[in-house]
């Protein structure tokens, strides 16, 4: 589909769901080279309309800023956002039904995070908080080259079984100019398989997670793939996300593939918080959020940058996030980018870990499968796949009540089918899975793919 096509096409996508996400998209454009307190009188306006709405709409935020003693209208400054408590995945969750505003505008409805952690989480949206973020995200895109409407390859979590509304989605992506790869097996067969559907399609950006893109880097060099019809094709950039992207993973996949690779950071829950520019500054979206940087110990403001971060979305009025500890340790900045834009950047470096299960006839199966598939099956809140050895996988599964009683063969058919090998699984029903020392839960730790990495190899 030509780019023009696909543009129109997503545009009028957008205006039959209600999203202004096009007119977003351009004033975002604009208010990227404000000076910095105009961009703070813009943030400061619309977090006193969001204190304003937040106290007429939803019962739960009223009642906090009741029993803060915080007025709807005695927001003076950004700093005024200290005066709100802290509140988490949990408080999100258990307070989803007196945090949402149902009039907020259309499609209301709840979204569930992806598989990058392992806690789901149910939460509201909108068209008009979508469309902020969707802007956002485009903007990024822009800043290293790739325009709306350009050919995208979600190389991401597909999913297998395509049903009716699947089918709609996939004419939708084509229309659009998505098109989405399965990142969750990866293998010394299908590598080539893509590479070649890919050039095929002439696809100008690649969008997926660090780990999958890094591993496929491997493959290519390992098998001598000549990647150059890529490039020929329109290959312009590749954007990753959800996950750290190393400068060592970062050299590995330009060098790859000879294109620019670029870091999107964000949270389903917390929107889109940074995207890395054409100088590699992750750039912060200061027009929609207020970021704060906390000590996670004494819960004050980190005084050198260096903390926890915790956002503030300003344009979610429907399930309003105000001081959301995100668990992600982060260093800001407010140093200039000699891209010439104004908005200010972070530096994530604890944060989401994502590793692979590698089976005894080479597959490579990322974490993401091993969420997928557990939340398929009722009552299992964590999940961890521990691999000490090639040939065998250990299950830890923590449960509640609502698993059920033959929850244990459900798994271990899923996990067979997820692996695509006859490698031996292990299952065992434990209490609690304890979380990294950055507070995320690895869902899975894998020796043997770390022990392959390091001796090079990409197959057992
Ligand atoms: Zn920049």
């Amino acid at each position: 589909m030509y780019p023009s096509v696909a543009r129109a096409f997503f545009a009028a996508q957008e205006r039959l769901l209600g999203r202004r996400t096009f007119a977003v998209l351009r004033e975002l454009r604009e208010s990227q080279f404000w000076p910095r307190d105009r961009i703070d009188a813009l943030r400061l306006a619309r977090f006193k309309a969001l204190a304003a709405s937040v106290y007429a709409h939803t019962p739960y935020w009223r009642r906090v800023m009741d029993e803060h003693g915080i007025a709807p209208d005695a927001i003076r400054s950004l700093d005024d956002v200290r005066r709100f408590p802290f509140i988490n995945r949990q408080t999100l969750q258990t307070h989803r039904e007196e945090m949402v505003w149902r009039g907020e505008g259309r499609r209301v409805l709840i979204a569930r995070t992806s598989g990058s952690t392992n806690e789901a989480l149910q939460f509201y949206t909108s068209s008009n908080r979508e469309s902020h973020i969707t802007a956002a995200r485009m903007r990024g895109h822009e800043w290293v080259g790739v325009r709306p409407g350009d050919k995208e390859v979600y190389f991401w979590a597909a999913p297998v079984e395509i049903n009716a509304q699947g089918r709609l989605r996939q004419v939708r992506d084509f229309l659009t100019n998505n098109y989405f790869s399965n990142a969750l097996l990866l293998n010394e067969q299908v590598a080539p398989q893509y590479l070649a559907n890919w050039t095929r399609w002439g696809v100008n950006c690649l969008f997926g997670y660090v780990s999958s893109m890094a591993l496929l880097a491997q493959l290519v060099r390992k098998q001598s793939l000549d990647v150059r019809p890529l490039r020929e094709r329109g290959l312009r950039a590749i954007v990753t996300t959800s996950e750290i992207l190393s400068d060592a993973d970062r050299q590995l996949i330009t060098e790859t593939f000879g294109v620019p690779t670029c870091d999107s950071y964000g949270l389903r829950e917390g929107g889109l918080v940074g995207h890395d520019c054409e100088r590699g500054t992750l750039h912060t979206i200061d027009e929609q959020l207020i970021l704060e940087v906390i000590d996670p110990q004494t819960l004050q403001p980190a005084p050198d940058g260096t903390g926890e971060l915790v956002v503030t979305m300003l344009m979610s009025q429907v399930q309003p996030v105000i001081r959301y500890r995100t668990g992600d340790i982060v260093t800001m900045s407010d140093a200039l980018c000699p891209c010439g834009r104004t908005l200010r950047s972070i530096k994530v470096s604890g944060g989401r870990m994502m590793d692979f299960i590698v089976t005894r006839n080479g597959n490579w199966v990322s974490c993401v499968a091993i969420l997928y598939m557990a939340r398929t099956i009722s009552g299992v809140v964590h999940i961890q796949a521990r691999q000490e050895r090639i040939g065998h996988v250990h299950l830890l599964l923590a449960v509640d009540e609502s698993f059920p009683p033959d929850g244990k063969e459900q798994v271990l058919r899923q996990m067979r089918a997820r692996l695509a090998s006859d490698d031996e699984i292990t299952l065992e029903i434990v209490d609690s899975i304890e979380p990294a020392p950055s507070g995320k839960y690895r869902p899975v730790i894998s020796k043997v793919a770390e022990e392959l990495r390091r001796a090079g190899r990409l197959t057992p």
